[in-house]
């Protein structure tokens, strides 16, 4: 029987504003090595591309990109719309040089994105109409119904975590006996990602857990990964050592519970870490919770290899911290920064996440959280906030959107400001960008 084969794409993204902060389709490339496992020949597109040229040594970077028409929702809205990544005559081009796959697996990461995956799914059903093709990624779990209404072109639409399904979908459609079909939060049992299949792997995604002892009222972790699975602290450092066999140095932690019950995991992996007989380089896109910081993990962080430390503070109001979680308060913020400092990090390598845009907020709210970051003298991220499907924040004030969140996901992009009202409009959240940056520039010139 003829190997079977597969494509899969990460598509263009069409925002108004995208930057490579270590973003990559870890999901898609998890999926990438489970079909290799099955015998199935695997290639790759990324579109979503970063401009080399300027990729810094740390692995973030620019996407390539280039302003386009905006579509007919968004039309009235007065900033540039880009598609980031390559083009679709750039895409039509490389798939053009490859044989028609039996199947062509595309992945959509966020819900406002979805246009280019529509795209992307278009380009390939009229160059291959003979493939079969599957849309998965966060955008169809939180937005099943618009996905299944919006890719109709799709043969199947699959949550996360609905591997089964895809498994079935596989067999019967090419009567196949997958051998290997791992669950998806079977840490043991999954294969490394496929990155091998870039030409340069620039950084690692580290993925060492799967969701939150949390249940922030903003965020779709819960939803999506309603228990908490850990992986094993040697199956992270085996991955550290394959990997290094690639030549790669920056590791990316993507875990949203990294530090709960530190004592039993974070301290133990962090140690492994500094026993390697070579130095990696991490980063925390996804905040620690700085009310889990001691002198201890401090030491831990600076030496394992962290470049830098992120952490949530969200607002530094006491009964809003409360009102998102009540994971943190000022006090202990503030210790947790101490001891970062006194481990060694410099005021430029501790940022703080402020939530910016959340409904019916004012804007001295985050005025008053960039003073106080500032004042600590380490770097404020104003985080837009973003109106997910299935939580909370997005249930209870849908109705008060200025756009209609809830009919297109095209208006749950941040850049959109949906929550701005007359206490904070968009000219107020500008302001406070400038005057965040400007705070920011002196600390980063701190010594
Ligand atoms: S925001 Fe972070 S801490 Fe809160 S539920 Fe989400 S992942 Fe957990």
């Amino acid at each position: 029987m003829k190997q079977l084969k597969a494509l899969l794409i990460n598509p263009y993204i069409y925002d108004f504003a995208a930057y490579s902060f270590w973003s990559s389709p870890l999901g898609l490339l998890y999926i990438g090595s489970i079909l290799r496992k099955n015998h199935i020949d695997v290639s790759f597109i990324d579109c979503l591309r970063v401009n080399e040229k300027k990729r810094r040594a740390d692995g973030r970077g620019p996407f390539i990109k280039e302003v386009v028409e905006k579509p007919e929702a968004i039309k009235g809205i007065k900033k540039k719309f880009r598609r980031y990544g390559i083009s679709k005559e750039m895409l039509i081009d490389e798939l053009i040089g490859i044989d028609q796959p039996d199947i062509i697996l595309i992945t959509s990461i966020m819900t406002y994105w979805y246009l280019g995956a529509k795209e992307v799914l278009e380009v390939v059903k009229g160059l291959f109409p003979a493939s079969k093709i599957v849309i998965g990624g966060i955008y169809p779990t939180l937005c099943y119904e618009h996905a299944t209404y919006v890719m109709k072109d799709a043969d199947i639409i699959i949550k996360h975590g609905d591997l089964k399904i895809f498994y079935s979908f596989l067999e019967d459609l090419f009567s196949i006996d997958m051998p290997f079909k791992p669950d998806p939060y079977d840490f043991e049992r999954l294969p490394y990602p496929a990155y091998d299949l870039y030409e340069k792997i620039s950084f690692i995604p580290l993925l060492t857990s799967y969701g939150c002892i949390y249940r922030c009222p903003y965020c779709a972790t819960p939803y999506m990964h309603p228990n908490i699975f850990r992986r094993d602290i040697g199956g992270v450092i085996s991955e550290i050592e394959y990997w290094q066999d690639y030549g790669v140095e920056n590791y990316v932690i993507y875990d949203d519970n990294f530090l709960s019950q530190k004592d039993k995991y974070a301290s133990l992996l962090l140690k492994k870490i500094i026993e390697l007989p070579f130095a990696v380089k991490i980063f925390n896109p996804n905040a620690l919770n700085a009310s889990l910081i001691d002198e201890n993990i401090a030491h831990l962080l600076f030496n394992s290899g962290f470049k830098e430390v992120r952490l949530g503070l969200e607002t530094i109001h006491p009964e809003k911290q409360k009102a998102l979680g009540g994971k943190i308060n000022n006090p202990l913020f503030e210790r947790a920064v101490n001891f970062l400092f006194k481990a060694g990090f410099k005021p430029k390598d501790v940022s703080a996440y402020i939530l910016a845009g959340l409904p019916f907020q004012k804007k001295d709210e985050v005025k008053d959280a960039i003073d106080y970051v500032s004042g600590i003298g380490v770097i404020t991220h104003l985080a837009e906030y973003t109106p997910i499907p299935h939580t909370e924040l997005f249930q209870r004030f849908k109705g008060y959107a200025r756009y209609p969140i809830e009919e297109d996901p095209i208006f749950q992009n941040n850049a959109l400001f949906p929550f701005a009202w007359e206490c904070f409009t968009e000219e107020d959240l500008n302001a406070l960008k400038l005057y965040c940056r400007e705070k920011n520039e002196k600390i980063k010139e701190a010594p």
